[in-house]
């Protein structure tokens, strides 16, 4: 099988040409890429269909604060497989006021060597 992506790892955007098998287990060998300018191009084509990994975004519950949620993300990238089990994770959490962005939210989330940080500040309501 074959496909095309750009490469993302620098400004070139070379574009990968990748010829790649399924496996009996389903997962994806890629057996070779032409087009890429650098050796960085050939690791992202690996990367990209034998385990893509993403950064994810998405906000928290925040009691006692003047506003209602925290926006919060991964602060490495998760694989994309695991998305949906680290957003329901994510909403899970409440976190109360003050919030300040960097604040770590859920260390290592699910094992997976990443964190989820807050990426706002929330400040506690005055009372
Ligand atoms: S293959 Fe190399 S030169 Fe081309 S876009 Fe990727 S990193 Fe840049």
């Amino acid at each position: 099988m074959n496909r095309e992506i750009t490469c993302i790892v620098c400004p070139n955007g070379c574009t990968l040409n990748i010829d790649f098998e399924k496996n009996g287990d389903g997962k994806t060998s890629v057996t070779s890429v032409r087009g890429n300018l650098c050796p960085r191009g050939r690791d992202y084509a690996v990367q990209e269909m034998e385990s893509p990994m993403r950064t994810i975004a998405s906000s928290v519950l925040v009691t006692g604060g003047e506003l209602p949620l925290a926006s919060v993300r991964t602060n490495a990238p998760i694989p994309k497989e695991r998305i949906f089990d680290v957003m329901k994770e994510v909403r899970k959490v409440t976190v109360a006021a003050p919030v300040s962005a960097g604040d770590v939210i859920i260390k290592d989330v699910l094992g997976l060597g990443a964190d989820i940080i807050a990426t706002k500040d929330v400040m506690a309501t005055l009372v």
